[in-house]
């Protein structure tokens, strides 16, 4: 793949190449995810594309019964709920994005603070092809 400009269109390229990316400021360093391609802290629009490790910390999350049209095809609802949640990445940026591998229908379980590594669920083939980042947690004894 060719390095697109920085932006939503390549931030989704190269999460379908497993790769989490956000940008960097060229003059104050400042990392963004999903990525900006102008600095909000200096206002520098030289920026530069950075991957991440694809590890953080939970440190908000929700329970959601009722989801846009995409996530009520594919089997969620009041029964079977999903979550999403901010995790703070280990490089300092935030990010919402859908948790799984915990227990939906009981959130009060799952722990914040907890460990958590990016996943990448891909959907679909060919130009159809999508690909929807999320996080689970790193350890079973993180699910309590
Ligand atoms: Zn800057």
């Amino acid at each position: 793949m060719t390095t697109p400009p920085i932006g939503d269109y390549g931030f989704e390229a190269f999460l379908g190449e497993e790769k989490l990316m956000g940008s960097t400021c060229c003059r104050c360093r400042v990392t963004f995810v999903p990525p900006r391609p102008l600095c909000a802290e200096c206002h520098h629009t030289e920026m530069q594309w950075t991957r991440m490790k694809g590890s953080g910390t939970l440190v908000a999350l929700t329970s959601i019964s009722i989801g846009p049209p995409a996530m009520q095809e594919e089997g969620f609802n009041r029964k079977n709920p999903y979550c999403t949640g901010v995790v703070k990445l280990d490089e300092g940026s935030g990010i919402v994005a859908r948790i799984v591998g915990v227990d939906a229908r009981n959130p009060d379980s799952i722990g914040i603070g907890l460990t958590v590594t990016a996943v990448f669920l891909h959907r679909g083939e060919g130009e159809d092809r999508t690909t929807q980042l999320t996080f689970r947690p790193v350890s079973a004894d993180d699910i309590k």
